[in-house]
């Protein structure tokens, strides 16, 4: 239902790049003339929105691309690939063990099936079907941790239980309690902090996980929580690691990951063979997971700094704009410029100033009127009609930088200016 609302939203953007403004278009850097997609008709942009999964997520590093290239022209065995590339990627992240996942999302749902199933070849076969296998069947969350990407537990056949309090949690605790988790980027929302929440684990002995996945970049956070001692720790590839889009990690306990792989391919037969990651993408992740490490970050963020600056320069000036250049203390962190304007000055909704970037030429894809804490939320406009209704005539665009290429902030910084002086009243 979501992904098909995503769906139609998308075929709905119009779609307005014709032969002479692919030449034009492919002087800047995010196309280049021979490029299927132009080929197909499927529109590309400037991405000044996010990292954001139905808009593709990030652009892969040109090491990760040549590594995928490169070994696309060999086999090998998949079980002896991931054993290796786990080793490696477990050394660098403070973990036992770590895996390659198809996202974090199947990091999610094949970490709890390791839990449930240990290495009994028989349950790894019964999952999702629990009742009468004598596993467990449930996972407790804090009630404000509880969001959508919980859906990935659900695959497994658990439930999920929510408390609010340390008291609830303690209570909520029984012998079908498989797991407990905890999601970063609500750390702020919910009464039990991580070292509680990692306390009572150890207490009754439950394993604790944490989903981390949009939570990168600081870079830090790539071993801070197997560090502080979860159990399984949850990564996406594809966002700011700039990954494969469909991989991710699976990192923690030893026992559990090796579990965890029984329901993974190449074994078939099993809840996670849907979760498919091709050797290509495997080394294409551990090669971005390297660079990302060696990266020097601050030097990335003064970019990122220099290049918000600048667009926020081209507009801040125009009557009846204020701006605002906002850190979420919480996931996706990276500079956010919010624009807001007074319509009487502007005549132009938020909606109506995407939609202009959209299509104009480069096309640009603009952040939705609000601080895009949640990658879902951020696509909204196309996926909760609910939360759509409530923006409807919001006179706010938010821009990152972080996923521009090179020189795409100036174009960006242009074209915001000249859609604003055309609207001027
Ligand atoms: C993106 C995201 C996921 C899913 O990650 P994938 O790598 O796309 O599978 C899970 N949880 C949170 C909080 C996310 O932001």
């Amino acid at each position: 239902m979501k992904r098909r609302s995503i769906l139609k939203g998308l075929t709905l953007a119009p779609l307005v790049i014709g032969a002479s403004s692919i030449k034009s278009i492919a002087a800047t850097a995010s196309v280049n003339e021979n490029n299927l997609l132009n080929e197909l008709g499927v529109r590309t942009f400037i991405n000044a929105a996010g990292t954001l999964t139905y808009m593709s997520g990030s652009l892969m590093h040109p090491e990760v691309v040549k590594t995928i290239k490169d070994s696309s022209t060999h086999f090998c065995m998949m079980d002896e690939l991931q054993d290796k590339v786990g080793e490696n990627i477990a050394a660098m992240v403070h973990s036992e063990a770590a895996t390659v996942t198809s996202g974090a999302f199947s990091a999610m749902t094949l970490g709890l099936a390791g839990i449930l199933t240990g290495n009994d070849l028989k349950k790894v076969e019964q999952l999702p079907h629990l009742a009468g296998t004598g596993m467990k069947s449930e996972v407790i969350c804090q009630k404000s941790h509880d969001e959508r990407y919980n859906h990935a537990f659900l695959n497994t056949g658990c439930t999920i239980v929510t408390v609010e309090t340390l008291e609830e949690l303690e209570k909520a605790i029984n012998e079908k309690t498989a797991m407990l988790h905890f999601l970063n980027i609500a750390a702020d929302k919910g009464k039990i902090n991580h070292a509680d929440w990692l306390a009572v684990g150890k207490k009754y002995k439950i394993p604790v996980s944490i989903d981390i996945a949009a939570d990168v970049p600081p870079v830090s956070n790539i071993w801070k929580f197997n560090d502080m001692g979860f159990d399984l720790v949850f990564l996406s590839g594809g966002k700011a690691i700039r990954g494969p889009q469909s991989a991710g990690l699976l990192m923690g306990r030893k026992n559990i990951i090796e579990a965890a792989r029984l329901s993974a391919p190449p074994r078939g037969f099993n809840v996670g063979r849907a979760h498919k990651v091709n050797k290509e993408e495997i080394l294409g992740m551990y090669v971005a997971l390297k660079k990302y490490i060696a990266t020097d970050h601050e030097k990335e963020w003064s970019q990122w700094e220099s290049e918000i600056n600048f667009i926020e320069n081209e507009v801040k000036n125009i009557k009846g704009i204020s701006t605002k250049i906002v850190i979420p203390t919480l996931g996706n962190i990276t500079p956010n410029l919010i624009i807001n304007w007074n319509p009487t000055h502007i005549n132009l909704t938020g909606k109506d100033l995407r939609e202009a970037l959209r299509n104009g030429n480069p096309s640009i894809e603009a952040g939705f009127a609000g601080l895009p804490l949640y990658p879902n939320q951020a696509g909204s406009e196309s996926i909760d009609p609910t939360i759509a209704a409530t923006l409807k005539g919001e006179n706010r665009v938010t821009i990152t930088v972080w996923m521009l290429q090179q020189g795409e902030y100036k174009i960006v910084g242009k074209k915001l200016k000249e859609a604003f002086n055309n609207a001027l009243v």
